[in-house]
């Protein structure tokens, strides 16, 4: 990385969000762009909202190559932009700027990020459980994905209605989505199901969103977005003998979909498995301390 520094043509590219002190990306993005020897450096820094846009349209003056965009500054990159992808566009958030001349260009990797997590798998029904940024990311992908039935939990049932009636204009097949509260989860789990925990429960303690299942159909998954950690509803699923998945996955892939955009790669040349197991190999590390 020293040798990195030393030059003089140095390209950057950046993680702005707040705070930004506990993220794995400096070191998922950095480890990647050496292995491509790229001249390029990944670097984090805190942005308080008031100063979020001078930072972005400083950025390209300095030549920065482009930036990652994280809580909690998506829904305003997005007003940011010159231009956004189709992607972008349905979330209403960018988590990925480009900086091409005098143009900013926004993306968001979250969903297709989060799906090549899941290997890219389909599953006819889903339970996406929250209705914030990341379930927009994850049900907007979902729905372009052709699930048949998407059943939407969350606390606050009129921000559920909400997301479901920006996705019915959004997608094609936005009216498979239905509303529940948190407490029919177990009701709703059936065979070859997918379920997505996307709120914020579970970062601490032992708490879970929805009620614990007793027990599980065959075929179904959770993929919790949380990491680095196990959360109350994934030790749930694993005694239970479900398939559970955390969200380093999602976190890593969606930064190798960044960086290939950034790089002008192809996805498949950027170094995923390396990335995942540096992640991974941090986290653990974290545990042991
Ligand atoms: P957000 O937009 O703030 O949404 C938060 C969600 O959590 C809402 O559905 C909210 O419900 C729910 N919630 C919060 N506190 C709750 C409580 N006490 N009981 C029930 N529900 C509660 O946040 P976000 O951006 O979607 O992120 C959500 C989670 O996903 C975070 O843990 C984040 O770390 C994780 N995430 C992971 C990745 C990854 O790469 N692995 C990427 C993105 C996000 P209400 O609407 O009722 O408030």
């Amino acid at each position: 990385m020293n040798s990195v520094l030393e030059r003089a043509d140095l390209a950057t590219l950046w993680l702005l969000g707040n705070p930004v002190s506990h993220s794995l990306s400096p070191l998922i993005q950095n480890r990647a762009l050496q292995q491509l020897g790229s001249k390029a450096v990944y670097l984090a820094a805190r942005v308080e909202e008031e100063n979020f846009e001078s930072v972005v349209r400083a950025l390209p003056k300095l030549g920065a190559v482009g930036a990652n965009v994280t809580v909690p500054h998506k829904e305003r990159a997005f007003r940011v932009c010159d231009r956004v992808s189709d992607r972008a566009q349905a979330m209403g958030a960018v988590n990925t700027l480009l900086f091409r001349g005098q143009e900013i260009y926004g993306d968001n990797t979250d969903g297709a990020g989060w799906w090549r997590s899941l290997g890219q798998r389909c599953f006819e029904r889903a339970v996406v459980i929250g209705a914030g940024g990341a379930a927009r990311a994850v049900c907007y992908t979902l729905l372009t994905q052709g699930v048949s039935r998407l059943a939407l939990l969350n606390r606050t049932l009129s921000r559920a209605e909400a997301l479901r009636s920006e996705l019915s204009s959004a997608t094609p097949d936005g009216g498979r989505i239905e509303v529940f509260s948190l407490d029919r989860f177990p009701e709703l789990l059936q065979s070859n199901t997918l379920v997505v925990q996307t709120t914020s429960v579970g970062l601490e303690g032992d708490l879970s969103p929805v009620p614990l299942p007793e027990s599980l159909p065959t075929g179904v998954l959770l993929s919790e977005l949380i990491y680095a950690r196990t959360t109350a509803l994934m030790a749930c699923f694993q005694e239970l003998g479900g398939e559970v998945q955390d969200g380093l996955g999602m976190l890593c892939a969606q930064g190798a979909e960044s960086l290939a955009l950034w790089l002008g790669l192809e996805f498949e040349e950027i170094p995923l498995q390396m990335m995942l197991e540096v992640a991974r190999e941090r986290v653990l590390g974290a545990r042991d301390v």
